[in-house]
């Protein structure tokens, strides 16, 4: 996966492209990034990207010539059109489906805005689509671009460690993520399930499943309507909603 990252401030990636995941990724050769400053493609002596907005208002928005160049030079030796992806709070909310969705690509072209805002003309002629990263306002779109990539790199194939940890995390299943434990048994008084200690893998299997269909009813029971529930699912969330009746 190649992905081209289009930023007035490549500095704010070098943390994020240096650790953790995202530096064994790009070690196996498993991604690749690409930082590009598009001010380098700004045609006029003191290289500006950004002017005052026609019709008056405060702040600067990004001119379009920049962006189209530096796409364009992008585009050069590239034999399929990728997705170019505009970071915004006006696009569409990011979730573990449109990650998953994008993963299928082997390249992306990211845009990361700044400032007030960007031309309108690069939303409409020249992006594939905008993504949001959630219903706030950043000063740029470096950090949802990070988001971003992390995301999707972390369902390519090799890149996690274990592959079945992507599979299991919320959200992949449509539900949040049950809870999970680790040693000691005991800590502080507090106890790990005797189900996860019994070796029973089909027990655990089913408390697994509960305890995700339990914690996304709780916190996030808008999930449930876009999950396949079993018949054993719904009579277990039957049985939640009745004692939590009872309860009240
Ligand atoms: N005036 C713009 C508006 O109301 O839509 C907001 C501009 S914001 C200060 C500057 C840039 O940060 C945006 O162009 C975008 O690239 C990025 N950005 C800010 N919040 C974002 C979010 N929630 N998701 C994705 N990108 C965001």
């Amino acid at each position: 996966m190649n992905f081209d990252i289009l930023t007035l401030f490549p500095e704010m990636f070098q943390g994020f492209l240096n650790s953790s995941i995202i530096k064994r990724a790009h070690e196996k050769g498993i991604i690749e990034t690409n930082l590009i400053n598009f001010r380098e493609f700004a045609n006029n002596k003191h290289q500006t990207v950004d002017d005052a907005p026609y019709g008056g208002g405060g702040g600067m928005v990004l001119k379009p010539e920049p962006l189209f160049e530096a796409v364009d030079h992008l585009l050069q030796n590239v034999s399929e059109r990728p997705p170019i992806i505009l970071m915004s709070p006006q696009g569409e909310p990011f979730t573990q489906r449109k990650a998953e969705e994008l993963a299928r690509h082997s390249h992306l072209i990211v845009l990361c805005g700044h400032y007030e805002g960007y031309d309108e003309r690069v939303r409409q002629y020249l992006v594939t689509e905008e993504i949001s990263i959630g219903d706030y306002v950043l000063t740029g779109g470096e950090l949802p671009a990070m988001v971003l990539i992390d995301s999707i790199a972390r369902l390519i194939p090799g890149v996690l460690g274990n592959e079945t940890s992507a599979v299991s995390d919320s959200f992949s299943t449509g539900l949040l993520e049950y809870p999970q434990y680790t040693r000691p048994v005991e800590y502080r008084g507090y106890r790990v399930p005797d189900v996860l200690l019994s070796g029973h893998h089909k027990n655990i299997e089913k408390w697994r499943r509960q305890e995700s269909l339990r914690r996304t009813w709780m916190r996030r029971p808008d999930l449930l309507q876009s999950v396949d529930l079993t018949p054993e699912d719904i009579t277990f969330l039957k049985r939640l909603k009745s004692e939590a009746d009872k309860d009240q």
